[in-house]
């Protein structure tokens, strides 16, 4: 985002430091846009590398406090950051509306979904319990304790401004770990809000901390000496760019990239329900998730039928400002980003697609917000760019295929590997496909098959940089390391000088 000169009057969304609203002196800001009118809405500061630093301080200063606070005592207060939480949902999704655009109804559902991870982080006393072997030598035991790792750091994008932060933050502070979160800045305030209600239900100052910002920012995380583990999602250029550098500073990286989820249609499937669930996932909020479908890929002669039904459906889509009820859909998250994905349907024609339905002939596409109805691409294949790039928006793409094996070819060569999904009745065409397909989450006529929270996050390929997923067990190991010790109580009547190499006995 340019820095920009903001007028005084707006809003200003600031930072949240060893627990308060902390104002910037730097003298980097940015506009939030409202999406739906196309006016700003707030200026949100930029953090300077000294900002990140004090931010860090605080985290570092509470760590040991909060590590050494009883397992029961920091279930106590999830639980009641997920009450709080919870009974703001209203609240938190307002503001998600309006910085972000989407629709409340998913706004909502961004907050529940949010949500489960933080009811999962509840149950840290279970989640950390270790092993133990009895006697594996005369009188020796051996145990295996998870300890936090110190202050972590998130990084989040645009699309889920409070569900990517509940990801990390919940399973990091519950195991121990202090926090600094920062969230995009086109919709930052969403993050305040939780940082209120997180201090309200007991986390002690300074383990949840929020630095507003941009590169700068997120440079001085990557580098600085006291963080030992960055979380990021957002695109594949950024993940990859946060994973080399914050590596190479030493740190425990997971870094969530961009995706091209397809959705396979086999001729056996229901029409009905894959246009459904082609529609649902293409065009629900506004194509801006990273699980959306965007390239459906019709076998054999279910293409003509599937397409009708698309388009039968597309035309009933109610397009309009997230906060007026009834919308379906949403604006885009900025007039830059609506007018890239808008170009994608010229550049879709000059290279062969067929632009079946292109949503800029829509009125709703001429209102003064980042409006951009949902559009139909048909024809479309490998190596044009409508298929090549993540378009992020409202642009569903239709790939012809003759057979499944030429499909799976096509799913194994595109870079991205986070979500598909496939439609059919035949279980064993489904047996067979979660075999065979190289990407992280699958759904069986599912389309958007975000796993629950007690299962893990990621995808596979240039969607996903480091071993570890996000959230659930593996969010869970993430946050922590193993300790392993080998322990003998003295007992004077066994003991002997023996300078043999420890076995057991
Ligand atoms: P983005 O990569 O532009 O930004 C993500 C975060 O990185 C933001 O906080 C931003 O301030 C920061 N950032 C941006 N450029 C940077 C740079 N050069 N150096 C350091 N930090 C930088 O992503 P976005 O536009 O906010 O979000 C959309 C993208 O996120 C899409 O590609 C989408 O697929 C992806 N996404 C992936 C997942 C997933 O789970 N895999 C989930 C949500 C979104």
């Amino acid at each position: 985002m340019p820095v920009v000169d903001v007028p005084v009057t707006l809003r200003n969304v600031t930072h949240w430091i060893g627990g308060k609203l902390v104002e910037s002196n730097s003298a980097r800001s940015g506009i939030v846009w409202n999406p739906a009118t196309g006016e700003e809405q707030a200026i949100v500061q930029f953090a300077s590398s000294e900002e990140v630093d004090q931010a860090v301080s605080a985290a570092k200063d509470a760590f040991e406090g909060w590590r050494a606070t009883p397992l029961s005592r920091r279930a106590e207060i999830m639980f009641r950051s997920r009450e709080l939480i919870h009974s703001n949902r209203a609240k938190i999704a307002e503001l998600l509306t309006a910085e972000h655009g989407k629709t409340l109804t998913d706004a909502m559902g961004e907050v529940a979904r949010g949500l489960e991870n933080i009811e999962f982080a509840c149950g840290v006393p279970h989640l950390l319990k270790g092993g133990f072997s009895e006697q594996v030598s005369r009188g020796v035991d051996v145990y295996q304790i998870r300890q936090p790792l110190g202050v972590v750091a998130g990084i989040t994008p645009f699309n889920f401004p409070a569900m990517v932060p509940m990801w990390m933050f919940a399973n990091a502070i519950a195991c121990g770990n202090t926090f600094v979160l920062k969230p995009s800045e086109k919709d930052p305030s969403a993050s305040l809000l939780i940082a209120e209600l997180l201090q309200r239900a007991g986390v002690p100052d300074g383990v949840f901390n929020v630095v507003q910002g941009d590169r700068v920012a997120v440079d001085r995380l990557l580098e600085h000496p006291d963080i030992k583990a960055v979380s990021f999602v957002g695109s594949t250029p950024v993940a990859k760019l946060i994973y080399e550098t914050a590596t190479r500073h030493g740190k425990r990286v997971q870094a969530l990239g961009g995706a091209k989820n397809h959705m396979l249609v086999l001729p056996d499937a229901d029409i009905g329900m894959a246009a459904d669930a082609a529609v649902s996932a293409g065009y629900g909020s506004a194509g801006e998730r990273c699980m959306a479908v965007s390239v459906v890929v019709a076998v054999g002669n279910v293409a003509d039928p599937l397409i009708d039904a698309i388009q039968e459906r597309m035309a009933r889509i109610r397009v309009g400002p997230g906060l007026e009820e009834g919308n379906e859909m949403g604006p885009l998250i900025t007039r830059e980003h609506r007018d890239r994905v808008a170009s994608y349907l010229d550049c879709a024609a000059s290279e062969g697609a067929t632009l079946a339905v292109d949503g800029r002939r829509d009125q709703v596409s001429k209102r003064s917000g980042f409006f951009l109805a949902p559009s139909l691409l048909d024809n479309v294949k490998p190596r044009m760019r409508c298929y090549d790039d993540e378009i992020f928006g409202p642009v569903l793409s239709v790939v012809r295929v003759e057979s499944y094996e030429e499909a799976l070819r096509i799913i194994h060569d595109n870079p991205y590997g986070n979500g598909i999904a496939i439609f059919t009745r035949d279980g064993g065409a489904v047996r067979q496909f979660q075999f065979d397909v190289e990407v992280g989450m699958v759904g069986v006529n599912v389309p958007i098959p975000v796993p629950m929270a007690y299962y893990s996050f990621g995808g596979w390929k240039a969607s996903l940089f480091g071993d570890l997923h996000m959230y659930g067990p593996e969010g869970i190991q993430f946050y922590t390391r193993a300790k392993v010790v080998t322990s003998r109580w003295p007992d004077p009547s066994t003991s002997k000088v023996d300078l043999g190499f420890p076995q057991a006995h």
